[in-house]
């Protein structure tokens, strides 16, 4: 499908909007009863390549679009709070950087929460390929999971089961733990080396660094991924991107810069 050669010749960083979250949510030590609420910054990774643009992640569903209390008089009421505009729906994201939905090669799930999964939608006409791993489609049926527009069934998955080398720059990592199917990737660009996606196998520097624990489906797999995640690192000498770190998001490249 796609060339084993192919070159990743930027690494797109596109801020997508904002969470407000529960403290814990990043170190589960914290305890829920935390009342402090931490700036949760989101992104969406844009690859472009010799064999065209590949996405990793899709960003909020559009039910938060100026609608930050969706989860009012739900369990999560107070827990999470996101914050979505207009120019973080998908096709407004991908604009920025010159394409539209139907330009894209190939969309990489890292996992099918309410805020890496939400333009989904936009790739069931198309039949765009969805990468994804086996474990994480056991959650198509699940309401509580996420909204349903992060769980749309008939999109052209392909489907892997664990770490995957899609061609020679591009590794998939399989990190459960914080989701059934979760997974990260390693990625060789052309300009900057070796740069790893944590996504949210690794929330925060303090994560990775501090193996502080982050919220799980599965603490203990959740663990071992991180574990994994800083080996692949080191072996690399990959530059780590941490899936919502205020700090980090600060001090990062993103587009129209690039690694
Ligand atoms: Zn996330």
């Amino acid at each position: 499908m796609l060339s084993k050669d192919l070159a990743v010749n930027k690494l797109y960083i596109i801020p997508a909007g904002h969470g407000m979250l529960k403290a814990f949510f990043f170190n589960t030590d914290l305890g829920a009863d935390n009342p402090q609420m931490l700036y949760s910054p989101l992104c969406v990774y844009l690859l472009d390549t010799t064999d065209g643009p590949i996405l990793v992640d899709t960003g909020f569903a559009e039910v938060f679009l100026n609608n930050p209390d969706y989860y009012k008089g739900t369990p999560l009421d107070g827990l999470l709070y996101m914050h979505m505009k207009e120019e973080h729906r998908l096709p407004e994201l991908l604009k920025r950087v010159g394409y539209r939905p139907e330009d894209i090669k190939l969309v990489i799930a890292t996992h099918f929460h309410s805020d890496h999964s939400g333009g989904n939608p936009y790739f069931l006409e198309t039949q765009t390929p969805v990468l994804v791993q086996k474990k994480e489609l056991t959650v198509l049926d699940d309401d509580d999971y996420s909204p349903p527009a992060c769980r749309i069934k008939d999109l052209n998955y392909q489907v892997i089961d664990g770490d995957y080398q899609l061609c020679d720059n591009i590794r998939l990592i399989s990190t459960p733990g914080h989701s059934p199917g979760h997974q990260s990737i390693l990625i060789n660009t052309a300009s900057s080396g070796y740069v790893l996606l944590c996504i949210d196998a690794a929330l925060t520097e303090a994560n990775f660094r501090n193996n502080a624990p982050y919220a799980a489906a599965d603490p203990e797999l959740a663990a071992a991924s991180l574990k994994k995640i800083q080996t692949t690192a080191a072996e690399y000498d990959a530059f780590p991107i941490f899936g919502h770190d205020e700090k980090q998001a600060k001090a990062i490249k993103v587009y129209p810069e690039y690694y």
